[in-house]
């Protein structure tokens, strides 16, 4: 093999590169990151993530501190032009499945802070700023990679054994592997209004109102501190010229807040899309977060979308760069692609009750409750088919972050996959957690109605068993990750 730089090159250090180089740095991998800004996208983009995130951040040990920057968020209301209430989405104060409270807000340069000052922690992975990737290519058993320094000019190669492109909605990565993009239909102008509030007793919304309107559809968040946002549907040519004009911006704004309860950090346009890549890989190089996907933000997915992306890639890259078989990592789309459409489809049905050209039927989660109004639940899409058995109906969901005595199960991650079992169960293979061990541990076991279950490191399960002579169903698994047979 030629000589190679490092095992991965990452694109873009955006939301989903900084996980991604984080989550790989833990493997132990050695990382370069190419960026091509001098430095961090100050402005605030994504403002809400979920309990399912949450356990990405601890896994990468940025939750202690970053949740100081956090808020609990209470959860969205739909409701139209004379206030009635159409769709309540609440988000109770009770921590959840996943070990954390479902849902939060927070400041998106915050997270890219704590992302990058985690990496300063790592010897093997290096950022390299003001680097512009313009060439991106598989060749026999590495990738090559080129880029520019928009400083100095000086064009760069480097050689890695993997590439994942990072690099956002207009993905130079995308580009280089001719990934075109499926259009899944929605298509629509917003303004987005970033505030700080001057004076804390303005009264506002507790949580996220979504204005349903055929005329101007628009969204409230509450974010974190003073921070507020409103985003509003433009709706013909003349808006998408004129609405942010000053006096044009008021004309809505006065609805809530004077102008003296403000200052605008900024206002800007953005054409919200709904959009998968066809192709999310070619040989050893990859696409994940906006460079794979968009979303419009209605449901504050998109990044958690990228994060999800980088927490299945992760753990199969580091054992594919262990000189293991590649094939673990052809998982990767057809994995991801169901999981994260669902949550565009459920975004884009939200997006048309917003505009007053569909009904409160957003999700299959959307029920009548007793007092009569109309609530969803959250969604928890599975994985699409790929590693595990397809009539495995335990596969591909998420196993719950339970306490188990003074630990919670993500506590008891590593690197590798973990087998939990009713019985003690040793196989040098695999790490074996039992009921013998924690009693605790049987709820979860009988949720699933199995004897034994094996969980991926990205806390998804990855087989169960109803058999209690495990061997058969331990070497079975372990040899889909491991592959022992295909070494390169
Ligand atoms: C108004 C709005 C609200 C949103 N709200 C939410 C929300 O509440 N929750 C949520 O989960 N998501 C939300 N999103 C989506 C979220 O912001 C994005 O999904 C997320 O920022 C994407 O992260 P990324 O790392 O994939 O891409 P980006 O953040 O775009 O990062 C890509 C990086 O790649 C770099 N790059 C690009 N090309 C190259 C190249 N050739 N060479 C080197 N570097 C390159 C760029 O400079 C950039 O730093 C929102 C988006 C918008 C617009």
């Amino acid at each position: 093999m030629s000589v190679l730089d490092c095992d991965l090159i990452i694109v873009g250090l955006g939301p989903t590169g900084g996980v991604l180089a984080n989550l790989t740095a833990k493997h132990d991998l050695s990382v370069i990151i190419l960026e091509k800004e001098n430095k961090l996208y100050n402005l605030p983009r994504a403002v809400h993530f979920d309990d399912e995130i949450m356990r990405v951040f601890e896994t990468i040990d940025i939750s202690r501190n970053f949740l100081k920057k956090t808020i609990i968020n209470k959860g969205t209301r739909f409701i139209d032009e004379k206030n009635n209430l159409l769709l309540d989405w609440p988000r109770p104060k009770i921590i959840t499945e996943n070990g954390w409270y479902p849902s939060y807000r927070f400041h998106q340069p915050d997270l890219e802070r704590s992302l990058r000052k985690n990496l300063s922690k790592f010897k093997k992975v290096s950022i390299s700023q003001n680097s512009d990737v313009f060439s991106v290519k598989n060749k026999s058993n590495f990738v090559e990679v080129k880029y520019k320094n928009l400083k100095t000019n000086k064009v760069s190669l480097l050689k890695s054994k993997f590439v994942v492109g990072c690099d956002g909605a207009n993905s130079f990565v995308r580009k280089a592997i001719n990934s075109d993009l499926e259009d899944l239909g929605f298509q629509q102008k917003w303004a987005v209004i970033d505030v700080l509030l001057n004076n804390k007793n303005v009264l506002l919304p507790d949580r996220t109102i979504q204005y349903c309107s055929s005329e101007r559809p628009a969204t409230y968040c509450r974010n974190v501190g003073r921070r507020r946002r409103w985003e509003i549907a433009l709706k013909s040519e003349g808006d998408e010229k004129d609405f942010l004009k000053e006096k044009n911006l008021w004309k809505f704004l006065s609805r809530w807040v004077a102008k003296d309860d403000v200052q605008i950090e900024r206002k800007t346009v953005y054409t919200f899309q709904s959009l998968i890549a066809k192709k999310w890989s070619k040989g050893r190089i990859f696409l994940a977060g906006d460079a794979a996907h968009l979303s419009p933000p209605f449901m504050g997915q998109g990044m958690c979308a990228g994060i999800r992306d980088v927490s299945n890639l992760a753990w199969k890259i580091a054992i594919c760069c262990q000189n293991f078989h590649n094939n673990l990592l052809k998982s990767y789309q057809s994995e991801r692609y169901n999981n994260v459409k669902e949550y565009i489809n459920t975004t884009m049905n939200m997006g048309k009750l917003l505009n007053e050209i569909g009904d409160t039927n957003v999700s299959k989660t959307v029920k009548n409750s007793n007092d009569g109004k109309r609530t969803m639940t959250s969604i928890k899409p599975s994985l699409g088919p790929g590693l595990g058995k397809k009539n495995d109906t335990n596969r591909g969901k998420v196993f719950p972050n339970m306490r188990l005595n003074n630990k919670r199960v993500d506590g008891y991650f590593d690197k590798n996959l973990i087998l939990f079992s009713k019985n003690n169960y040793k196989n040098k293979l695999i790490k074996n957690i039992s009921v013998q061990q924690f009693e605790t541990l049987s709820c979860a076991l009988k949720k699933f109605n199995s004897e034994a279950l094996i969980v991926r490191p990205d806390r998804y399960i990855l087989s169960s068993t109803n058999d209690n002579n495990l061997d058969d169903f331990v070497d079975k698994t372990m040899l889909e990750v491991y592959d022992y047979n295909k070494r390169y």
